[in-house]
């Protein structure tokens, strides 16, 4: 039997805690999902989505985690012969490369060290090289590095030399501005378990017509599979929203209605602002306790959590089982090839707020002395307290 206790503080990089709004909603009557409560339930969502990501396109509710969704876009779009350009900066750019050519596309990759973003010059210069280029693939925010890529400026270009654009918003929707119509992104993939504060066994997905095109174009798109995006588009969608092709959870729609009506009802400016508050409050205060962030510059720091670089020495594992041990907070390794370089701080949902990334310094300076790094736990406090104080006004 596990002897250890909950933790009393969660600030990873997702799942995040949920509000009790929302773990109400998660407890709700488990209804059929033909009951019509429950389809306005799951339109009304689609609708709050649809806003959240500020998109006129079709909204696609998957269930699965957020790869769910990323794996159907990848199978959706690629048939032998796709020519994709694949723009990696991180962990989920990687894998996503390793789908496109597990299902036959031509992948060049546009590769920059982990600690960097990807540059809107260097993809230029790749498109107007290439004679034809069918999908520009991305990552908005990578979580594993902390690092937000200017996509914004990336996909016009994409579009502008007649690709589809793909990007994984999945941690920056509720971030970061995040914004597909307005940018040229045919598909966003999301999730609600990052900023959005939702469950974890969702995935959210924006469809432009010229993406559904190329779908219903490719002999290789699933179909009559869970992976089906045309799946959804032709039962649920241009049936007139009517009859699901797959029993959704229902519990989980709930769940994710709620969080999603918090972020509407504070406002996504004010939920981006208050991310952006916290990251700075973090990072002020990993530099407080001595500590250097992962990413090269500042400037290209996510909101959703920070990165720190392991001093050297410093075993990752053993440092954050000893936070969590000791002091009660759950702090996030690094991932994939970042699993020994670095440790994260989350701060994405109710973790963004003016004390709980004085609380993540606070546990890993600690842990770090601990262990016998010498780091000024007292600076990196009052760092933090500065700009949470600085920053909420209060
Ligand atoms: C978290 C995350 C994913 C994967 O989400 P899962 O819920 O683990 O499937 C993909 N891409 C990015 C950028 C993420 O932050």
């Amino acid at each position: 039997m596990l002897t250890i206790r909950l933790p009393d503080f969660t600030l990873t990089a997702g799942p995040t805690p949920a509000s009790p709004r929302t773990l109400a909603a998660l407890g709700q009557p488990l209804i059929f999902d033909y009951d019509p409560i429950f389809l306005e339930r799951f339109r009304e969502l689609e609708r709050k989505a649809a806003r959240l990501f500020g998109t006129s396109s079709d909204v696609v509710l998957l269930q699965g985690e957020a790869v769910a969704g990323l794996e159907a876009v990848a199978r959706s779009l690629t048939r032998p012969g796709t020519r994709a350009l694949n723009l990696v900066s991180g962990v989920y750019a990687k894998w996503f490369g390793e789908w496109l050519r597990a299902f036959g596309a031509e992948v060049t990759e546009i590769e920059v060290p982990y600690d960097q973003a990807l540059d809107p010059a260097a993809v230029e210069r790749a498109l107007s090289s290439a004679d034809r280029v069918d999908l520009v693939s991305m990552v908005h925010c990578e979580t594993p590095a902390g690092i937000l890529n200017p996509v914004g400026e990336i996909a016009p270009l994409a579009r502008a030399a007649g690709a589809l654009v793909m990007a994984d918003m999945v941690s920056s929707l509720g971030g970061h501005p995040a914004r597909p119509d307005e940018w040229g992104i045919d598909i966003a993939v999301a999730a609600p378990r990052k900023c959005l504060a939702g469950p974890p066994g969702m995935t959210m997905l924006t469809v432009s017509d010229a993406a559904w095109d190329a779908m219903r174009a490719n002999p290789q798109a699933p179909r009559h599979s869970f992976l089906s995006l045309l799946d959804w588009k032709e039962r649920w969608i241009d049936g007139g929203r009517e009859h699901f092709p797959y029993t959704p959870s229902v519990c989980d729609v709930g769940g994710v209605l709620a969080a999603c009506d918090e972020v509407l009802e504070e406002g996504i400016d004010a939920v981006i602002a208050r991310h952006e508050r916290a990251a700075r409050a973090t990072r002020a205060g990993v530099m407080g306790l001595g500590l250097s962030l992962w990413p090269s510059t500042e400037s290209i720091a996510a909101n959703c959590v920070t990165a720190v670089r392991l001093p050297s020495g410093i075993d990752g594992a053993r440092l954050l089982a000893l936070v969590r041990e000791r002091y009660g907070v759950m702090l996030s390794a690094g991932y994939g090839e970042l699993a020994d370089k670095l440790v994260r701080l989350g701060h994405m949902g109710p973790n963004a707020s003016a004390m709980h990334p004085v609380v993540a310094v606070a546990a890993l300076g600690r842990g770090l002395a601990d262990l016998g790094h010498p780091v000024s736990i007292g600076a990196g406090v009052e760092a933090a307290l500065a700009v949470a104080g600085e920053a909420w006004d209060r």
